[in-house]
């Protein structure tokens, strides 16, 4: 089903997936360190009675898979975790999962927004019901997104957020966004071919950096797991230095603080916290995403810019 992005898709299969099964069951499970459209749609289940529970992640930002199987309820009807992290790249052990719910015969959502452009996604292999995605995420247009639900196996019930009941077998009406649907198939099929190709030439420019970062320069650390990871994150900190005044000293470079999404919000990343980093420490993350349009030239500059700048902060 097409919808405008993640965000509406991940409102959708949580929202959707609750109500339906609101007869059979409150309990909704969930992980800490989801976007934050899954915890705000998961917020407001909450504030119409729903149960949620918001599993912990280790060190390495991955959930532990039996976790999952010790919160799900007799009231439990939908696993809402995510592929991989926005802010960490971290990816959570989703086969594992799925092999857990559906022996419980509990349905998984997942947000696979940050890893379809670089990670093989197969709705079979993984044993996903409902997964989101953005077209924009993997070279797409903006404002356009899919959620996969599935037709074969349990009948996976989802009530609409968008009442009309015109299009899209009334799961999601209103005119549909044909020339963003046509850029998201447009998308996907060249994603496809060049997936695993890209993907491998984004890791080797990302361990570039990251194994850069740490010969020139003491206290470097990369926040979760390094194999469990997209090619494209780095997530690191350096020690006794504040984001935000490495990124005030580096205007050319593109970093952002932990997460985009909420950058210059005072508080510090949830999903840094969930790692157990110290409020203080979270404060030291940057995040640095590496694509399909960066050069070798590009991580030489940035390497250079960024271990000169820390040098120029811890020296001041
Ligand atoms: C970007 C992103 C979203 C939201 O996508 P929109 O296109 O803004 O709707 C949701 N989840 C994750 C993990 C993302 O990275």
């Amino acid at each position: 089903m097409f919808t405008s992005g993640a965000t509406e898709s991940n409102n959708l299969a949580i929202k959707g997936v609750a109500f339906a099964l609101r007869g059979d069951g409150d309990h909704i499970i969930t992980t800490m360190v989801e976007h934050k459209s899954v915890l705000a749609a998961c917020a407001d289940l909450e504030g119409v009675g729903f149960n949620v529970s918001y599993l912990p992640v280790g060190s390495d930002g991955r959930v532990d898979p039996e976790n999952v199987e010790h919160a799900i309820t007799p009231h439990t009807t939908l696993v809402s975790i995510m592929h991989a992290n926005n802010e960490i790249g971290v990816l959570q052990p989703l086969q594992q999962i799925s092999a857990i719910t559906r022996r419980h015969r509990v349905l998984l959502h997942t947000d696979t927004a940050q890893s379809i452009a670089s990670v093989p996604f197969d709705v079979q292999e993984l044993g996903v019901d409902l997964a989101s995605l953005s077209a924009h995420k993997f070279y797409g247009p903006k404002g356009v997104g899919a959620l996969f639900i599935r037709r074969d196996g349990p009948h996976v019930p989802v009530v609409a957020q968008i009442a009309d009941g015109n299009q899209e077998q009334g799961l999601r009406s209103g005119t549909l966004n044909v020339p963003g649907i046509v850029g998201l198939g447009r998308a996907a099929s060249l994603m496809d071919q060049e997936r695993n190709i890209l993907a491998r030439r984004v890791l080797k420019l990302r361990e570039h950096l990251r194994t850069g970062l740490l010969a020139s320069l003491e206290g470097v650390q990369v926040n979760g797991s390094l194999c469990h990871r997209v090619p494209g994150n780095l997530n690191v900190s350096f020690s006794g230095i504040d984001a935000q005044d490495l990124i005030t000293l580096l205007p050319d470079v593109a970093l952002s603080e932990g997460s985009a999404c909420s950058s210059g919000q005072a508080a510090p990343s949830h999903v840094l916290t969930a790692l157990g980093l110290k409020r203080a420490e979270a404060r030291e993350a940057v995040r640095i995403s590496i694509g399909r349009f960066n050069t070798e030239s590009d991580i030489q500059v940035a390497l250079a810019s960024i271990v000169s700048a820390v040098r120029r902060l811890r020296s001041m």
